[in-house]
C-alpha cells in the first residue's frame, strides 16, 4: 500500500511519500535504544512536565491537525476536532494519575512474613521500546491512547501508523519533540506493513500494541509470540445493541443512529448489530430507519455533515459486498443499500438499515466497516443474549433496558469487554478498554493499560 494522502472524498491524491529505507529505521531503532536508557529513569515530575505540554500544543493545533485528519481518512470535521481535543485531555488525565497508578504495591504483612521477608513491594518499572501499529480510523486517538501511560510509565513509543495517515503521523512525531521530549522518545517509522517483522524482530524492540484488523493482529502476535515479547491486541468488533420492552425506544432508537455512524460507520467500537424484542421491534425499526434516512452524507470538511466517505475504496467495495450478499440471500434494506446518487466522486455509501437478517449472510459474522446496521427481532432476552454471543467479536455492547434483573443477567452473560446501559459505547481514560474473542486481548486506558507494558517487579528483602 503507498504511504500517501488521498482524499476520500474526492479520490484525489494529496502528497505522497517514500518509505524509510533500512538505513533510516537502523538509525530510528538505535535512537529509540538510546532514548530508553535514560528516559527509563526520569522521574515523574518531568515526565508530567513533559505530557502537558504536548496537550496544550495539540489544544493550539486542533484545527490544523482536525483539518488534516478529514483530508487523509475522511471523518467529519467536527469529529476530527472532538478527537483531538480527547486527545488533549487523555495526555491530562494519565499527566495527573500515572504516579498513583503506578505507585509501589505492599502486599499483606501475613503474607510477607510467611514468605521469610522482612519488606517486601510490588514495583512498576518501564519495559523498553514499544512499536505501535496504528490504524487510520481515529489517527490521533488511537496512537495517544498508546503513547500517552506507555510515555508516563517511562517507556519510548515508535509508531507505524496506516500508511493513508502519514502526515497525521508526522505530526504526532513532531508533538512530542516540541513538547520536549527528548530525541528518540517518541519516532515515527514511515514504513508498509511488510516493514514491521524487521522491527518486530530487533532486539531492541521489547514489545507491540497492535490497534487493527484480524489478519495484521495474527501476524504480530505470531512473530512476538516466536520472539517471546509481549503484545497487546485491539481488533475487530461487531457490537451488539439489545433493545429490551421496558426501554425508552425513541431515545435507544435515537442514540443508535449515533452508535452506528459514528467516524462514519468505521469505529471498532460501534454498535453494530441491532437486537430488538418483539414487543418494541416495529417502533424500533421505525424511529431508527427514519434518523438514519435523515443523515446528511456530503464533504466531510462541511460543519452540517454527518456522515463522510469511507476512507477507501477498497473499504468501500468491502462493505457493499457484504450487503449484497446479505440482500442476495433474503435480507430487506430498510433504507440505503447503495452509493448515494450523482457520487462520481469519492468512496460514499448511504447510511443503510438491513432486516431479516440470518445465519447463513456474511454480515451476521463479520464486521461492517460503515454506515451498515442489521437488525434482529428476538422473542425474549435468552434468545437476544444468544444472538448477541453468536459472533467471533467480543469488544464492547450495549443495552437498553430499566430492569434490574435484565441488567445482572447481562452483565453476566454477555461475552463482551463492555456492557453499556441505555447509552453507547465510548472509550474514557479512566475505564479499561478492549476486548475477549477475536476483539483481541489485553487492556488500553485506565491503570490496566498503562501497566500493560511495565515490569512487574518483585523487590524482597529478607
Ligand atoms: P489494518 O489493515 O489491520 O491496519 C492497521 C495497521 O496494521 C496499519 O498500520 C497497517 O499498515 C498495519 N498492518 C496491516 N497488515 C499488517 C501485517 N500483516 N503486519 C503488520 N502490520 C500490518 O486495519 P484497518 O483496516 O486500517 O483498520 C480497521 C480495523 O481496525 C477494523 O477491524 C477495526 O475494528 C479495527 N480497530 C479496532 C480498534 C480497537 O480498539 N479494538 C480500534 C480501531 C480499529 P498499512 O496501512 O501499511 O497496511
Amino acid at each position: 500500500m503507498a504511504i500517501a494522502t488521498v482524499n476520500p472524498a474526492t479520490g484525489e491524491t494529496l502528497k505522497s511519500f517514500g518509505a524509510m529505507g533500512p538505513e533510516e529505521v537502523e538509525r530510528r531503532l538505535a535512537t529509540a535504544g538510546a532514548a530508553f536508557a535514560d528516559y527509563r529513569t526520569t522521574g515523574f515530575d518531568e515526565r508530567t512536565r513533559l505530557v502537558l505540554r504536548a496537550a496544550d500544543l495539540l489544544d493550539g493545533d486542533r484545527d490544523e491537525i482536525a483539518r488534516t485528519m478529514t483530508l487523509e481518512m475522511g471523518k467529519p470535521i467536527a469529529a476530527a476536532r472532538a478527537e483531538a481535543a480527547k486527545c488533549a485531555k487523555a495526555m491530562r488525565w494519565y499527566a495527573g494519575h500515572a504516579e498513583a497508578l503506578l505507585a509501589d504495591e505492599e502486599p499483606a504483612q501475613d503474607d510477607v512474613h510467611d514468605s521469610g521477608a522482612e519488606r517486601c513491594r510490588v514495583h512498576y518499572r518501564p519495559l523498553g521500546v514499544i512499536l505501535a501499529v496504528m490504524p487510520w480510523n481515529f489517527p490521533l486517538w488511537q496512537v495517544v491512547r498508546f503513547a500517552a501511560p506507555a510515555l508516563m510509565a517511562g517507556n519510548v513509543g515508535l509508531l507505524k501508523h496506516a500508511s493513508n495517515v502519514p502526515q497525521t503521523a508526522l505530526y504526532l512525531e513532531d508533538l512530542f519533540r516540541r513538547a520536549g521530549f527528548p530525541d528518540g522518545c517518541f519516532q515515527t517509522l514511515l514504513i508498509g506493513s511488510d516493514g514491521v517483522e524487521k522491527v518486530l524482530r530487533d532486539r531492541r524492540v521489547a514489545a507491540a500494541t497492535l490497534t487493527g484488523s484480524e489478519p495484521a493482529g495474527r501476524s504480530v502476535a505470531a512473530i512476538c509470540g516466536d520472539e517471546i515479547k509481549k503484545t497487546v491486541l485491539e481488533l475487530g468488533g461487531s457490537d451488539p445493541y439489545l433493545v429490551l420492552p421496558s426501554a425508552d425506544v425513541e431515545r435507544a432508537a435515537r442514540t443508535a443512529v449515533t452508535a452506528r455512524v459514528q467516524n462514519n460507520g468505521q469505529s471498532c467500537i460501534a454498535a453494530k448489530r441491532f437486537i430488538v424484542h418483539t414487543d418494541v421491534y416495529d417502533a424500533f425499526a421505525e424511529h431508527f430507519t427514519a434518523g438514519m434516512r435523515e443523515l446528511k452524507v456530503g464533504d466531510p470538511l462541511l460543519e452540517d455533515t454527518n456522515v463522510g466517505p469511507l476512507a477507501s475504496k477498497q473499504g468501500r467495495t468491502d462493505l457493499e459486498e457484504l450487503v449484497d450478499d446479505a440482500v442476495r440471500k433474503g435480507a430487506t434494506a430498510l433504507c440505503g443499500g447503495s452509493r448515494p446518487e450523482g457520487s462520481e466522486r469519492g468512496w460514499f455509501y448511504l447510511p443503510t438499515v438491513l432486516a431479516g437478517i440470518t445465519q447463513d449472510m456474511r454480515i451476521h459474522q463479520e464486521e461492517t466497516f460503515g454506515p451498515v446496521a442489521t437488525l434482529y427481532r428476538v422473542r425474549d432476552l435468552d434468545e437476544a443474549v444468544s444472538v448477541a454471543n453468536d459472533s467471533p467479536f467480543g469488544l464492547s455492547s450495549n443495552v437498553w433496558t430499566r430492569d434490574d434483573g435484565e441488567v445482572e443477567r447481562c452483565v453476566r452473560d454477555l461475552q463482551a469487554g463492555g456492557v453499556f446501559f441505555n447509552g453507547m459505547t465510548a472509550s474514557h481514560p479512566a475505564f479499561p478498554f478492549g476486548g475477549i474473542k477475536r476483539s483481541g486481548y489485553g487492556r488500553e486506558l485506565s491503570g490496566h493499560g498503562i501497566r500493560e507494558f511495565c515490569n512487574v517487579t518483585t523487590v524482597w528483602h529478607a
